[in-house]
């Protein structure tokens, strides 16, 4: 049968820092449906790879398409309004606005308004009402009115992924959206994300490998720049340079 188009691809893209080399002709897609995990080892390239993805950072050579279009020249925000949801490895929520307020926030962005009526928009009906649809999605809505900061550190990730949601995004993007949470906080996002993926198809960055083999369609495994290795989890799992590599054994 004919390849579905994919959501998203990456065609040959390459970027240098000065002599490093942190992304080696890299292609690879995300099709719709499925949970495409990237791994491998700190240093990687894994960050600079979802950079250039977003439009926060330029390849020097090769293309990104999104939905079917060449984005490689696209401004991030012009990828957002597409349908391009991310979240960050570091976190960038605003900590002493509401949880609310940092979801409006993620609506106002998403609408394509102007940043400069970002007081009117906390008292936006339509952007509070869909901020408040994202965050009864992720299991916040009951800490709406509290500071960012008095969260937990898993309750920030997932305010994370709620920002993203206010997007309504036909794909995700995802950098270790794991980091740092605990079992409970892992096992509910993982739940989560497994739900998710029939809405907007995930490119998840992540290290914690119980999550990765229990989500992941594919994984494709990048070691200095290059991606090594693309399969299914039992593929990955038995490639002996993947184990090599990452896998430690
Ligand atoms: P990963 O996310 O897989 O840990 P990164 O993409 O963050 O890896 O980094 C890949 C390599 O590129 C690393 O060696 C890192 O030090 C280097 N690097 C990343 N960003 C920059 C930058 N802006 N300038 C110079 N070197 C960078
Ligand atoms: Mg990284």
């Amino acid at each position: 049968p004919a390849r579905q188009t994919p959501v998203l691809e990456t065609r040959g893209i390459c970027k240098s820092f000065g002599a490093l080399r942190a992304s080696r002709e890299i292609s690879l897609d995300l099709r719709p449906g499925e949970i495409h995990a990237i791994i491998g080892p700190n240093g990687a390239g894994k960050s600079t790879l979802i950079a250039q993805i977003c439009g926060t950072l330029k390849p020097d050579a090769g293309s990104v398409h999104l939905l079917g279009r060449d984005v490689t020249h696209q401004a991030t925000r012009m990828r957002a309004r597409a349908g391009l949801g991310r979240t960050f490895q570091i976190s960038s929520l605003a900590m002493d606005d509401t949880v609310l307020q940092n979801a409006v926030l993620g609506a106002l962005g998403a609408s394509g308004r102007p940043w400069r009526f970002w007081k009117d928009a906390l008292h936006d009906r339509t952007l509070t009402e869909t901020a408040e649809e994202a965050l009864l999605r992720v299991g916040l809505e009951d800490l709406a009115r509290q500071r960012t900061a008095e969260l937990s550190h898993g309750q920030r990730r997932q305010l994370e992924v709620a920002v993203a949601l206010t997007l309504r995004p036909k794909a995700l993007v995802m950098d270790e959206p794991m980091a740092g949470m605990g079992p409970e906080g892992s096992r509910l996002l993982t739940g989560f994300l497994d739900q998710l993926r029939q809405e907007a198809p995930i490119l998840l960055v992540e290290h914690d490998m119980d999550a990765v083999f229990s989500l992941a369609d594919r994984i494709s495994v990048l070691v200095y720049g290059e991606v090594i290795a693309t399969g299914s989890v039992e593929e990955i799992r038995a490639n002996a340079a993947v184990r090599e590599a990452y896998l430690g054994d």
